[in-house]
C-alpha cells in the first residue's frame, strides 16, 4: 500500500512536469482581411483555422501580460501556451478578428501606432473602436508614434540625438496609450522588427519589454527587449507550416556574437551557444530562406557551434533559423538569428 501511494506520488509530480512549462509562443498577424496587402495579411477564413486548430489541439491562449509576468516571476504556464498579438491597429481586427477571438473567448493584444489613430486615417481603428477592445480586456501595446525605422537617422542627426529622439516618441505614445486606454504595460513592439544594442539598453533602462518579428519561442531565458514573435501572415499563414510553430520549444541560447543585428555584410557568420535541452545537438539544422547553413561544432559538448553561411543575403533583413526535434516528441526547438543590413 505504501509503496502504491509512492508510486502514485511520483506518476502525479511527473504529470505536473509534463503540464506546467516555463515558455510559450507569441503569434504576430496584422490586417485579419481578403482585400489587403499579402505581405501583412491572412485571410479571415485561415485565421478561423488558425483558431480552431489551437482550441482543438491543447493549447491554452493567454494574455501577454500573463506570458511575461509569469516569465520573468518564475511562474508556471501551462504546456502549449500560446499569445496571439496584432501589430499596427487596422480596422480588420475591429471587424474580423475580434468578434472571431471573443467567439473562442481568446485574450489577445495590440501593438499601435498612435498617430496614423489620432489622423483617422483610413484602414485603421479610432481610438473608440479601441477602448471598446480595451475594456474587453485586450492588451495595448506601443508601436511608437510614427512608426519609424528606429535605426535610420533624420538628416545631419547623431546616433545620440536619434536616441533621444526614439526615447521621446516612444514615451509620448506610452502616454497617447495610457490617456486613451488607460493601459501603460511598456510593451513595445519593434515597427518592422527592427533594434540594434542601443536601442535595446534604451528600453530595459525604462523598463520596456521589446518585442522583435525574428520566429522562436519564449522562455525565462529569452532577451526581453527582443522576445521573438512568429510573423503568421503572407506565406507563414499556412496552417502545415504554422502549426509547428505553435507548438515550438524555446532553445536556451545562452551566447551570441555578434550581438548586435545590424550588419554590413550580407554573409555574416555568427556564433552561438546552445545550453542542454530535451533535445539531441547532433540533429541541430539552421536555415535561412530554407537552405542549410554550413554548420561548424566548435564543441559540441558545449554547445558552442558557428554558422558560416556561404551565400548573400539580399534585403534589408533576413534571418538564420536553427530548429531541432525534442527527444521523442514531434516538437521543434526553435530559435533565429535577425541581421538588418542599414540603408537598403
Ligand atoms: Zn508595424
Amino acid at each position: 500500500m505504501r509503496s502504491f501511494f509512492i508510486l502514485l506520488v511520483v506518476l502525479m509530480a511527473g504529470s505536473t512536469a509534463s503540464f506546467a512549462a516555463d515558455h510559450g509562443v507569441i503569434l504576430a498577424y496584422h490586417h485579419v482581411a481578403d482585400d489587403t496587402p499579402p505581405s501583412t495579411s491572412i485571410s479571415p477564413a485561415q485565421f478561423r483555422r488558425h483558431l480552431e486548430y489551437l482550441r482543438d489541439n491543447g493549447f491554452t491562449v493567454i494574455g501577454l501580460d500573463t506570458l511575461i509576468s509569469s516569465l520573468r516571476s518564475g511562474r508556471q504556464l501551462p504546456d502549449r501556451a500560446v499569445v496571439i498579438s496584432f501589430d499596427d491597429g487596422y480596422i480588420s481586427i475591429y471587424e474580423q478578428a475580434f468578434p472571431m477571438l471573443q467567439a473562442f473567448d481568446y485574450p489577445f493584444s495590440l501593438f499601435l501606432s498612435t498617430q496614423p489613430i489620432d489622423a483617422g486615417q483610413r484602414n485603421y481603428m479610432s481610438w473608440q473602436q479601441i477602448r471598446e477592445l480595451s475594456d474587453a480586456g485586450v492588451v495595448i501595446g506601443n508601436h511608437m508614434i510614427d512608426h519609424p525605422y528606429m535605426l535610420e537617422g533624420k538628416q545631419g542627426e547623431s546616433d545620440r540625438q536619434r536616441l533621444q529622439r526614439l526615447r521621446q516618441e516612444l514615451l509620448q505614445a506610452e502616454q497617447t496609450i495610457l490617456e486613451e486606454t488607460g493601459q501603460s504595460h511598456r510593451y513595445l513592439a519593434y515597427p518592422y522588427g527592427e533594434y540594434d544594442a542601443p536601442i535595446k539598453a534604451m528600453l530595459s533602462e525604462l523598463g520596456f519589454v521589446g518585442l522583435a518579428q525574428n520566429s522562436g519561442a519564449v522562455s525565462s531565458h529569452s532577451d526581453f527587449q527582443a522576445l521573438p514573435r512568429f510573423p503568421l501572415g503572407s506565406i507563414y499563414a499556412n496552417l502545415d507550416t504554422a502549426k509547428i510553430k505553435f507548438d515550438a520549444l524555446a532553445f536556451d541560447v545562452v551566447q551570441i556574437a555578434p550581438l548586435s543585428p545590424v550588419t554590413a555584410d550580407r554573409s555574416p557568420d555568427v556564433t552561438l551557444k546552445f545550453a542542454p535541452g530535451n533535445y539531441d545537438r547532433a540533429q541541430l539544422a539552421c536555415f535561412a530562406n530554407s537552405k542549410p547553413i554550413p554548420m561548424n561544432w566548435l564543441d559540441m559538448d558545449a554547445g558552442l557551434v558557428e554558422l558560416l553561411p556561404t551565400e548573400q543575403y539580399r534585403g534589408r533583413r533576413w534571418r538564420y533559423i536553427c530548429t531541432a526535434p525534442e527527444l521523442d516528441s514531434r516538437r521543434f526547438f526553435w530559435y533565429s538569428v535577425q541581421w538588418i543590413k542599414l540603408g537598403d
